[in-house]
């Protein structure tokens, strides 16, 4: 329970604030900042359900149809007589202050006059939050457009904040997003919202606590965030769904209309009729977030020179993807989706997953004898830049003595050269996650 430490003084504080004269859109935003970086939020779209619970001894949110039978009243906080989409009433019991929130679950405020989707409820929901949490009731019982010179700047900051909330400056300035469609989907507010927000992203408001927001969320936006878009409603609204086609074989998702065969399993693959409404929509799978790339350096063994043709790194795996017939290929299939060939990274392909499922199945043994893995060695590598892909194949965990241990594979990682170069870099980054670095131990094995 959040009650303690700097929401204490939130909680308590009962002073009106000077006369605002302009939207405060960086204290706003790092009231929402806080919020998330508080409870560890580090997925997308952001759990309102689960902040709601967090705060279920202050604030208690009804929807409108649910209030009317609690409350025993035909118009909780008169929201349709004001045709208002939602309200919050502060109730003072002398230490602290609680809160009431309604929102219009019926339709009566909503422009379209239909039930309001679950994105504009949410937005309602966040944009309550927002007058609670940036202190907009201190002074009054329920904020009236009438009776409140302020409203039109309040009215603002809650909407800020809620933006801030669901689209996290700190993960969408680190992130590629293919357009605001996608930003809708992905943190499920209304495309409107989601516009004003790339908008907004395209002037540099990054701060430091926005890298902890980012940090916070990298597994997800690494990994997780593959499941997401690969789920509802990403296929199921229509935006993307005739345009992309699951391998009924594999499950590997493609885009667009052109293929005949997998690109992943080669097997034989029945084209979908293009939407023509989202005709020139690109789908875009990942990655996510633009990892370091030493150009020219193979996957599997690390290393990086080129041989004399071009098609060859020195070690002898292919170091491009074309096929005999001509077509060419990301680094990430491996079959022609033309002619049903065999590509020449198939074999890259095939090692680098046995490589990773080594890797899972050495963190499995890790938790399962009871050690803590680092969740943020992943995030640590890539602030390693280039050089984190030479621990592409490693594992760290911590032991009962609260010893760091990283597992390299010995092929990459003590034989790289800039060896000492590499510790030194992961020192300072270790630092900076207040890790103490002679506790940390360093053990080259065969994965
Ligand atoms: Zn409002
Ligand atoms: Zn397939
Ligand atoms: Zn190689
Ligand atoms: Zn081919």
């Amino acid at each position: 329970m959040i009650y303690t430490g700097k929401w204490k003084c939130f909680w308590s504080t009962n002073q009106k604030e000077d006369k605002i004269e302009s939207p405060r859109f960086e204290l706003v935003k790092s009231k929402a900042v806080d919020l998330l970086l508080e409870l560890g939020i580090n997925a997308l779209p952001v759990k309102l359900d689960r902040i709601i619970e967090e705060f279920s001894d202050f604030i208690s949110v009804f929807k409108w149809s649910e209030a009317k039978d609690i409350l025993k009243t035909d118009d909780p906080l008169h929201l349709k007589q004001k045709n208002i989409s939602g309200r919050a009433l502060r109730i003072d019991d002398g230490c602290c202050s609680r809160y009431l929130v309604v929102y219009d679950d019926v339709g009566f405020s909503s422009p379209y006059k239909g039930k309001p989707s679950i994105m504009m409820q949410r937005w309602t929901v966040g944009h309550e939050f927002g007058h609670i949490f940036s202190n907009h009731l201190l002074g009054t019982d329920m904020l009236n457009r009438e009776e409140n010179s302020e409203y039109g700047i309040l009215e603002i900051e809650a909407n800020f904040f809620a933006a801030e909330l669901f689209m996290p400056t700190g993960v969408y300035s680190n992130i590629i997003v293919p357009d605001s469609d996608f930003i809708s989907l992905l943190s499920r507010v209304s495309i409107d919202a989601s516009q004003r927000r790339e908008w907004y992203l395209t002037f540099n408001h990054y701060n430091e606590r926005d890298d902890l927001i980012f940090k916070q969320f990298f597994n997800f936006l690494n990994d997780d965030i593959k499941l997401v878009i690969n789920e509802e409603p990403f296929h199921r609204n229509g935006l993307y769904y005739d345009f992309t086609h699951k391998c009924k074989n594999c499950g590997y998702i493609m885009i667009g209309n052109v293929y005949k065969y997998c690109i992943k399993c080669g097997s034989d693959y029945k084209s979908g009729k293009e939407n023509k409404k989202y005709k020139n929509k690109n789908f875009y799978n990942g990655p996510f977030i633009q990892l370091p790339r030493k150009n020219k350096m193979c996957i599997i063994c690390l290393k990086s020179s080129v041989s004399e043709d071009d098609k060859k790194y020195a070690c002898g795996h292919p170091s491009n993807n074309v096929c005999s017939c001509g077509r060419r290929f990301g680094s990430e299939a491996s079959y022609c989706s033309d002619c049903g060939q065999e590509l020449p990274m198939k074999r890259i392909n095939d090692m680098y997953i046995q490589r990773i499922e080594e890797i899972n199945q050495y963190k499995y043994a890790i938790s399962k004898s009871g050690y803590l893995l680092f969740d943020e060695w992943d995030y640590i590598r890539y602030k390693l830049g280039p050089t984190g892909l030479k621990l592409n194949y490693s594992v760290a965990f911590f032991d009962d003595f609260d010893v760091l241990h990283i597992i390299t594979s010995f092929n990459t990682f003590s034989l790289s050269l800039d060896f000492i170069r590499t510790k030194t870099l992961i020192k300072k980054e270790l630092e900076d996650s207040k890790i103490v670095y002679e506790n940390v131990v360093f053990n080259d094995v065969k994965l």
